[in-house]
């Protein structure tokens, strides 16, 4: 079991910076997942904790004891790779066993824990084939294994999903899940998948071109994203964002003509500026919830069985709205929207910060 701290950070290859001062506490047993768009830094941190990559600046501590400056053998770290990087002529069971057998490990010692390690991931059956013998899953469940048996401080993972199919992948998510819940080790995740982050970590850091975003539970981000791109990055479909001016006294005004009247619910830290508003497809009704949004030509109508996702024209604007209620929806239909004041999220236009309801 351990903590990790990640204090201010910095990656440069040559004259590129790449991740410009980067904090993080991550608590003994976390689930944490670093998500953001590729080429934002995700793996190249990973590489800096796992000893793969120098850190330019900062230091990085496991257990209160700095390790940025020690090989990666000397981390008491595992990483399982997007690629899983198993040797193809060795079994299964050798797989496992030779980072032990390249420690040094007693015999014994490493059979129990090959058997165990096996046992965890459903993998008895399959200690004697060869990693060509073995479906996309099995074989992801094989790195998993070889991080496993060595007993680790802290698991690392990076994109260990993308190559999976889409099926496997929510599989594989459940298990990796599963997995951490039995055997409580503190990992890092990487993914650049929104609903990978939100389903399985603990909490989970948004980076952005070498900067932390935020740093939240799946929850949290959710419901009050400390930024635009936040707002924007996490929950599918997307939340929808209207630009526009606030005045003095709550009237949102769009340049497409949209009007919405907040009144006294507009929060203070949104008057008299350009702002957007965020609203997220669910929050968006076709029954009156309070606070009306304007008339919506809906254009195409996309039912899933548990949902149907509307796209609709709002005086210009095209939005995305999702309703729950099993109504009937055809396309040309007008319909009345409205939503919920506190379910609106409001940001300063230039900065993307968010601008707090008055409550918060
Ligand atoms: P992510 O994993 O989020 O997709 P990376 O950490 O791989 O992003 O890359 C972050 C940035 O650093 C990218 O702009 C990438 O081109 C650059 N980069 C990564 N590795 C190297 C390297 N060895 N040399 C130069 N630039 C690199
Ligand atoms: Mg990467």
């Amino acid at each position: 079991m351990a903590t990790l701290k990640i204090k201010d950070v910095k990656k440069a290859f040559g004259h590129v910076k790449v991740i410009h001062g980067v904090d993080i506490d991550i608590e003994d047993g976390e689930f944490l997942i670093l998500v953001g768009p590729s080429g934002c830094g995700k793996s190249t941190l990973l590489r800096m904790i796992a000893g793969l990559e120098e850190t330019t600046a900062g230091s990085i501590i496991l257990d209160d004891k700095i390790i940025n400056k020690l090989p990666p053998r000397e981390r008491d770290i595992a990483m399982v790779f997007q690629s899983y990087a198993l040797y193809p002529h060795k079994t299964v069971r050798k797989n496992m066993a030779f980072s032990l057998q390249l420690a040094g490990t007693p015999k014994q010692e490493i059979e129990a824990n090959v058997q165990n390690a096996a046992e965890v991931l459903d993998l008895t059956p399959l200690l004697e084939r060869k990693p060509s013998q073995l479906s996309g899953g099995q074989r992801q469940r094989v790195a998993m294994g070889r991080a496993i048996v060595r007993n680790p401080k802290l698991f690392l993972f990076d994109e260990p999903l993308s190559n999976l199919d889409a099926k496997l992948r929510v599989q594989m998510r459940t298990e990796i899940k599963e997995l951490h819940q039995r055997i409580k080790t503190t990992t890092v995740y990487v993914t650049h998948d929104q609903v990978e982050a939100m389903t399985m970590a603990d909490r989970i850091v948004v980076m952005n071109d070498g900067n932390i975003e935020q740093i939240g539970t799946p929850m949290e981000l959710y419901d009050t994203p400390d930024t635009l791109f936040v707002a924007s990055f996490i929950g599918s479909p997307a939340m929808n964002l209207i630009e526009g001016h606030m005045n003095a006294s709550g009237s949102f005004h769009s340049p497409t003509g949209l009007d919405i009247q907040f009144g006294g619910v507009a929060p203070k830290a949104a008057l008299n500026k350009e702002i957007t508003i965020g609203l997220r497809p669910e929050n968006i009704s076709t029954q009156d919830e309070g606070l009306s949004v304007g008339e919506a030509h809906i254009r195409v109508v996309e039912p899933t069985g548990s949902e149907t996702l509307l796209s609709a024209d709002l005086k210009g604007q095209s939005i995305y709205l999702l309703d729950r209620n099993r109504q009937t929806f055809s396309a040309g239909d007008i319909r009345q929207l409205s939503t919920i004041a506190s379910d609106v999220h409001f940001f300063d236009k230039a900065s993307g910060k968010r601008l707090p309801h008055d409550t918060e």
